[in-house]
């Protein structure tokens, strides 16, 4: 059933058939939506407790006796420092909680380096006209845009089920303008993939030109496993130590996709030397994020084993719709050869990559037929796909029912895409 085995004449009836099923749908006025990572009203609810736990004064006071509803502790309170720590496998030490967004404290960083010379000695980033920045491709789209925004010529660097091409890594850091790198360690926006202790090791590892190459570590996905037999990936700190490269990495995560984003709890965490020049930034920019949401959060979960329990939840929910998108790869497109896709084992995304140089049809089809998709090129710097293959699909906020009528819609589509392309291509 390999397309590309088709004669003209089987693609030419094929496409036929698939155009009336299309038109059918169309007629629909279908209104279904596979493109926002966020998560479904169904697991917001799992969290609802958490806006109703502080009441009195004695409520709304830290275990350091801080008033959390007035001014001040630019970096956190103690007991959210130390279950951020653990989310991220590190000390309260290195921790500094920030606002509602780990992405704000990624471009904050990026900003203050910008500004600011990362190490002593060497020029702010600003003053370093051809700076670079390293995108593992594909990757997500505001990391893309925050290191566009700032004026770097982001160099796309594929990546394989272990991570990125760390061959290509370790060649592009050998010139002084790479500054930095966006790695999402675990569970990947979109791929899904989580790196290998190998390419774990090879970023530790890694000696760039630039002494002030900086790791963008985005553990975005770090607990949000969907199986109790779950990837784990190294700690980028401990690596780091043994290779004497601890001020290269700084971490990210929130806990938006814990328990509400947009109205979560962030956090980074840095060697000694990094938080000192961040501080000095955030000492000017803000007098204390907001403490009475951390304690909420911790609160709310107890301890860093609740948070997990609490994930657990998230699991069962987010599980069956992963299934239903990948029984549907399998079952609806897979045998035509038109399509290869990963099976992630936690996270927000199905990466799927359909026929080369369709991608932006299979999406302009579907939104036609009332499927909205992640735009196609979206998980490429600058929007370039140069296989035009890519397509992250999100299936966490759909329905079941819906998701499932989605997903026809979005494997017909990929058919008739890929015939027409093949037709183009005159392939015999
Ligand atoms: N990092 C990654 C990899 C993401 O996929 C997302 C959201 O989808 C974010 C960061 C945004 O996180 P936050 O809500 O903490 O800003």
């Amino acid at each position: 059933m390999n397309y590309k085995e088709f004669s003209r004449e089987q693609r030419d009836a094929e496409l036929g058939n698939l155009w009336n099923e299309y038109n059918g749908i169309k007629e629909k006025g279908l209104k279904l939506n596979m493109a926002r990572g966020v998560p479904s009203p169904e697991q917001l609810a799992l969290s609802l407790g958490m806006l109703d736990i502080l009441h009195g004064d004695d409520d709304c006071r830290a275990e350091d006796g801080t008033d959390c509803r007035n001014y001040g502790v630019m970096d956190g309170i103690p007991e959210c420092k130390r279950l951020m720590a653990q989310v991220m496998g590190v000390t309260p030490e290195m921790v500094m909680v920030g606002g509602n967004s780990s992405l704000n404290m990624m471009f904050d960083t990026i900003a203050c380096f910008m500004n600011h010379p990362v190490l002593p000695g060497h020029p702010a980033w600003a003053l370093v006209p051809d700076r670079k920045f390293l995108c593992p491709v594909p990757g997500y789209d505001r990391h893309f845009g925050v290191t566009e925004y700032f004026g770097f010529e982001m160099i796309p660097v594929p990546m394989d089920e272990n991570g990125p091409d760390m061959d290509m890594v370790e060649e592009l850091v050998k010139d002084p303008a790479v500054k930095g790198m966006w790695c999402v360690p675990k569970y990947s926006n979109p791929s899904g993939i989580s790196y290998s202790d190998e390419v774990v090791r090879r970023i530790a590892a890694l000696k760039p030109a630039a002494e002030d190459f900086r790791l963008m570590w985005d553990n975005a996905y770090c607990i949000h496993d969907l199986f109790d037999d779950h990837d784990e990936i190294l700690n980028i700190f401990e690596e780091c130590e043994k290779t004497g490269n601890i001020d290269m990495p700084i971490e990210f995560c929130s806990t938006s996709k814990i328990t509400f984003p947009g109205s979560g709890v962030a956090a980074m965490a840095a060697s000694e030397n990094n938080m000192k020049v961040i501080k000095e930034k955030y000492k000017y920019q803000n007098i204390g994020f907001d403490k009475l949401n951390m304690l909420r959060h911790v609160r709310f979960f107890g301890d860093f084993e609740g948070m997990k329990a609490h994930m657990k939840k998230h699991a069962e929910i987010l599980r069956p719709r992963f299934d239903i998108v990948l029984d549907k790869l399998s079952t609806r497109l897979e045998e035509y050869g038109v399509v290869s896709y990963n099976r992630p084992r936690g996270g927000y995304f199905v990466c799927v990559d359909v026929y080369d140089g369709t991608a932006k049809r299979v999406v302009a089809l579907c939104k036609e037929a009332g499927v909205n998709l992640t735009g196609a090129g979206a998980t490429y710097p600058y929007g370039n796909d140069p296989h035009d293959s890519n397509i992250r699909i999100a299936p966490s906020f759909p329905s079941l029912e819906d998701l499932s009528s989605a997903m026809d819609v979005f494997c017909i589509c990929a058919r008739i895409a890929a015939l027409e392309k093949m037709n183009e291509q005159g392939l015999a």
